[in-house]
């Protein structure tokens, strides 16, 4: 299968791993990942469980997201997954 491809600035082929999930499971709501996303395409949601309230972080815009991986790679829980998309 053809995936979407990207240029770096060398004008190398390179394919972007766009965001697909955050498991809210993994996901401790530090907000490193929300931080570093220039795209918004992350935000933060707040649930509130019996006596507390957990902060964890959304997919809010897929659309937005070029497939930089940045948000995985700072994500110390392992909390994302990605996959390329079809051409
Ligand atoms: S970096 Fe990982 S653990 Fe921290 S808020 Fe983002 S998904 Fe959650
Ligand atoms: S892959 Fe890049 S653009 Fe997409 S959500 Fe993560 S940091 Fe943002």
């Amino acid at each position: 299968m053809a995936y979407v491809t990207g240029l770096t600035r060398g004008k190398k082929e390179w394919t972007p791993q766009f965001v697909n999930a955050i498991d809210d499971e993994l996901c401790i709501g530090c907000g490193r990942c929300f931080k570093i996303c220039a795209h918004d395409v992350l935000a933060p949601k707040e649930v509130d469980e019996e006596e507390s309230a957990k902060m964890f972080i959304t997919v809010a815009n897929p659309e937005n997201c070029i497939g930089c991986e940045a948000c995985g790679r700072t994500c110390k829980k392992g909390a994302f997954s990605f996959e390329p998309i079809a051409a």
